[in-house]
């Protein structure tokens, strides 16, 4: 048996891929760690994975070492998805994504060092290249994060690098670009769009609807992903692989698109202001995947689009349950909102520090 630690399995990705490798590798035991934050859902793992034998699960934060060091030191690969993962939350609150996304992966990384596995895949995200500067993006693409989840994921993306160059971890670094498809939380665009429209409610909708992204649908990502951690380690150690498609496509368009194939032509969409560090157009290069992993993606977007919004309609009761950071299933990422938001938490600490003083 082989012993794989998955971070962050019970979150979008990260369950899409442990239900594949459940499935297609059944001499493989599987650790789970997850904190299950607000954007983590156990039931995205279906009752036959949480019984099967082979799978493990600890609900506990990448950041607590002793924790971590112990399961590090028990299996022989790594695959890191935990993230804390939405621009609009970053721009809110910073800390949760420099703690998290960037000390949590220091945390992993040191219980590599202290314990060798065979395979360290970091996942990390297209978002560290900022807007396409050239099209496609390659992983040459200079570094402009724009956010500061962009940020923190590009520190956590070098941090691992300078681990492979200092400490020779065979580590290699995944950049997905936009991922797509069933169980994602309804804060991401595809899911907030199909679920409003699935209550006539308004589609919220950055500035003009003009940013464009290289969407990939999220089993064609968890395929990437478990080719990495099979492919040659000689080939891949240290190397930065994008998952993407080469088409980039409009939100406005995506909107629009949703609307038409749920029969939906009188909701309307609603603009809010542009996100501030707002990423204007995305397209990925995906000719390294397929010279170093044989990868490529598979689904074309209206293809995956259709299974997205099929599986929507079809599981109201987990979407419904979706909560948001700053509230309940509803929020729509307004500025301002979010602004007296946050502005409401601070105030309400305050009444807590100095009810306790
Ligand atoms: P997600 O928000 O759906 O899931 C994140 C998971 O991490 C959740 O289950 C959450 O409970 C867990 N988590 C958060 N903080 C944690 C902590 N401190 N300790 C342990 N667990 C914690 O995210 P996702 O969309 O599945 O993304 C997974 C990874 O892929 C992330 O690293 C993200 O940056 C990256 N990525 C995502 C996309 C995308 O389009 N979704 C694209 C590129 C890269």
């Amino acid at each position: 048996m082989r012993r794989i630690l998955v971070t962050g399995g019970v979150g979008f990705i990260g369950s899409g891929f442990v239900r594949r490798l459940m499935r297609a590798q059944p001499d493989t035991e599987l650790y789970v760690v997850d904190a299950v934050t607000y954007a983590g859902n156990c039931s995205n793992l279906p009752e036959a994975v949480w019984n099967d034998p082979r799978f493990f699960f600890w609900k506990a934060d990448i950041r607590d070492r002793e924790v971590i060091t112990r399961l590090v030191s028990r299996v022989d690969a790594v695959v890191h998805f935990a993230a804390e993962t939405h621009v609009d939350n970053s721009i809110y609150n910073t800390d949760d994504f420099i703690d998290t996304d960037v000390k949590g992966t220091q945390v992993l990384l040191d219980a590599v060092r202290a314990h060798p596995v065979e395979r360290f895949i970091h996942i990390s995200t297209s978002e560290v290249y900022g807007t396409a500067l050239a099209e496609p993006m390659t992983e040459e693409h200079p570094l402009n994060p724009r956010s500061p989840y962009a940020s923190a994921k590009c520190g956590a993306d070098r941090l691992v690098y300078s681990y492979v160059i200092t400490f020779d971890i065979p580590a290699v670094i995944i950049r997905p670009f936009n991922n797509y498809g069933p169980y994602q939380h309804v804060e991401k665009v595809i899911p907030c769009f199909v679920t409003h429209a699935l209550h006539d409610r308004p589609l919220p909708m950055h500035g003009d609807g003009s940013s464009s992204r290289d969407w990939v649908y999220v089993d064609d990502c968890c395929e990437g992903v478990e080719r990495a951690l099979t492919a040659d380690l000689k080939a891949v150690q240290g190397e930065v692989i994008n998952l993407g498609t080469g088409v980039d496509t409009a939100i406005g368009t995506i909107g629009a698109e949703i609307l038409q194939r749920l029969n939906k032509p009188y909701v309307p969409i609603r603009k809010v202001p542009d996100r501030r560090g707002q990423v204007f157009r995305h397209i990925g290069s995906w000719a390294k995947a397929k010279a170093l992993l044989g990868w490529q993606p598979r689904t074309p977007f209206l293809q995956g689009l259709q299974q997205t919004i099929d599986w929507y309609v079809e599981h109201e009761t987990w979407w419904q349950h979706n909560t948001h950071k700053h509230g309940g299933p509803w929020h729509i990422p307004d500025q301002a909102a979010a602004e007296k938001l946050s502005s409401s938490s601070v105030q309400a600490a305050m009444v807590r520090s100095s009810a306790t003083r």
